[in-house]
């Protein structure tokens, strides 16, 4: 084999022992295959064989190919020893990638990568396209790579020494495992939250971040390196999957959180086409993974991702600070997408490491939406809002209950006191007295009981002379005065019947009856009740008095008291008479 004439290039690549990443850009060269495709193993054979063009940076984002790409990079080794190097592309979905060393001594190697392959078939264990090998001391080698692709093609370059790509790789997996890591986060706090609320909402908000972060898996190709690897095509079924579903998902529930009055309808309308579209085409490209190109997805929802930042921005004039937070989600999700969009269809967007762009998007959206979405979501309030209603509701009603129980004994208690009441005088009725005697004659072992019947003198010509409103007045006073006679515990004083009273006296024998009975005769009578404006007038009452010892019938008390009271009126009034 002749040795490819690097020396005579001018762009041959010092590797030394001292350099530990070499970006290849400058001593790129590139040729697209031409036409009717060349035999790849005699170019790998003889490189010369094509029109070699030097790489600028931006040639080396190719977009949307089916066609195969050739890439060249000449090598000097200038140490003593043989130096070791491992080259990547930094884009981990080209689906077939060919490497091949040749060197001036003879010395040759080839590898062959890409996610068309089982993972365990690739010659290093990497998500990226990459191929060890060995440079011999003061050799000039050429790098040649064939690549080809269903997706979009893209080549960015690196060499490294070992220690440096080792480095590298645990860079890219400590970042993407922190995005991938929080994005998880995100999801079990909307699990609790959905659990603890008992609304849907919040898990909703989950299903559409694990959406999100199946996209980034997917792209990635570390569902490739760690889940599916060894069924390559699966891959191609689940690309268009995930992003057909992470864009519809994604743009209906950031549809739902912006304020509904400030969306045109046809804006809506025209986003449900876009996402219907995406999912049909994602659909067919996972049926026909050869046969469509993921571009177009790709192109679908980049369009769909512009209407809805353009609504999102239409809203923030609207609505303003009301949308807030979630127009920021937006924003940073859509714009992530163009970017990441742009530079995967080649169209000389800033190149970002592949992914990085996206990833932080949705993280962004993420992490924006959590944290706005108890005040955007009205429904997630209502919750806790529902609970703190209920809860006031039933110490409203218990208050209200605990009053009314208040009210209800005290009016009880009113109508027990009616019912034992005269309503003229205040003192106790008739009822009540007969009850007292009663329950006083069923007791054995009692006291001696006495018992006053009395009645108002000529009460008749109070009334026919001054009123009966006058003879009201009357009656109350004389009630007033009497019970000013008696022991307040014990003593009872009722209204017997029209102007005639009775006092029950517990404890009390003839005597002392007696005694109580000149009592209210001397107070009666020295009270002077006003009857007329300026003018008084007194009363006199006539008393019977009775005692008897327990257990005796309480009809015979008052019949004895009564023919008293009688003796006391036939003999004059004003005066008492006991029965004998
Ligand atoms: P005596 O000295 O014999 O008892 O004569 P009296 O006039 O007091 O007796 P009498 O039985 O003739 O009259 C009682 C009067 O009391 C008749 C009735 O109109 C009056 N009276 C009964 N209840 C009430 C009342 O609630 N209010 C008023 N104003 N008068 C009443
Ligand atoms: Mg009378
Ligand atoms: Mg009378």
């Amino acid at each position: 084999m002749d040795a490819p004439a690097a020396a005579t290039s001018g762009h041959a690549l010092v590797v030394s022992g001292e350099r530990q990443q070499h970006a290849l850009d400058d001593a790129l060269r590139l040729v697209e295959d031409p036409g009717e495709r060349v035999d790849a193993g005699r170019v790998l054979e003889d490189p010369d064989m094509l029109p070699w063009k030097p790489a600028t940076a931006a040639a080396l984002h190719i977009g949307p190919s089916r066609s195969r790409w050739w890439l060249r990079v000449d090598l000097h080794n200038t140490d003593d020893l043989p130096r070791e190097r491992v080259v990547v592309i930094h884009h981990p979905t080209l689906d077939d990638a060919r490497f091949a060393l040749l060197c001036e001594g003879g010395y040759s190697d080839a590898a062959l990568s890409g996610d068309s392959l089982p993972f365990s078939a690739r010659p290093l264990p990497d998500r990226q396209p990459a191929f060890a090998f060995v440079m011999p001391p003061h050799e000039r080698c050429t790098l040649v790579m064939a690549i080809t692709s269903a997706d979009t093609v893209h080549f960015p370059l690196s060499l490294f020494d070992r220690t440096s790509y080792g480095v590298q790789q645990q860079r890219d997996y400590l970042l993407r495992g922190l995005g991938l890591g929080m994005q998880a986060l995100v999801v079990v706090l909307g699990l609790l939250a959905a659990l603890a609320t008992r609304r849907l909402v919040p898990a909703h908000f989950s299903l559409v971040v694990i959406s999100q972060a199946l996209v980034v898996v997917v792209l990635s190709d570390l569902g490739y390196e760690f889940i599916w690897g060894e069924l390559p095509r699966l891959q191609k079924i689940l690309a268009p999957l995930a992003i057909g579903i992470a864009w519809w998902l994604t743009a209906d529930f950031s549809l739902r959180l912006l304020p509904a009055g400030a969306l045109p309808p046809s804006g809506r309308t025209a986003l449900q086409a876009s996402w219907l579209a995406a999912l049909l085409l994602a659909m067919l490209q996972a049926m026909l993974p050869d046969t469509l190109h993921l571009s177009l997805l790709v192109v679908v929802v980049a369009l769909g991702m512009l209407l809805l930042l353009a609504m999102t921005l239409g809203t923030v004039l609207v609505a303003g600070a009301r949308a807030g937070v979630v127009a920021a989600a937006i924003t940073a999700v859509a714009v992530a997408t163009l970017v990441e969009a742009g530079g995967l269809l080649g169209l000389g967007m800033p190149q970002l490491p592949y992914l990085v762009a996206l990833h932080a998007g949705l993280l962004c959206w993420a992490l924006l939406v959590a944290g706005g979405l108890p005040r955007q979501y009205p429904e997630r309030r209502k919750q806790p809002m529902a609970d703190q209603e209920i809860n006031r509701r039933v110490a409203e009603r218990t208050r209200e209950l605990a009053s009314t129980v208040a009210q209800l004994r005290s009016t009880n208690r009113e109508l027990d006191q009616l019912a034992v009441t005269d309503s003229l005088t205040g003192t106790f009725n008739r009822r009540f007295m007969d009850n007292t005697l009663a329950r006083r004659a069923a007791d054995d072992g009692q006291g001696p009981l006495s018992f006053i019947l009395f009645d108002i003198d000529h009460f008749k010509q109070v009334n026919d002379r001054h009123g009966h409103q006058a003879g009201d007045r009357v009656l109350r006073a004389v009630a007033d005065c009497v019970q000013q006679q008696l022991r307040d515990d014990q003593d009872i004083l009722c209204r017997y019947g029209g102007e005639e009273f009775a006092v029950i006296l517990p404890d009390t024998d003839l005597e002392g009856a007696m005694a109580v009975a000149e009592k209210i005769r001397t107070a009666v009578a020295g009270v002077e009740i006003p009857c007329a404006p300026g003018n008084t007038l007194r009363v006199t009452v006539s008393l019977g008095v009775s005692t008897l010892r327990g257990g005796a019938d309480p009809a015979f008390l008052v019949g004895s008291a009564d023919r008293a009271l009688y003796d006391a009126k036939r003999t004059g009034r004003n005066r008492w008479h006991a029965a004998g």
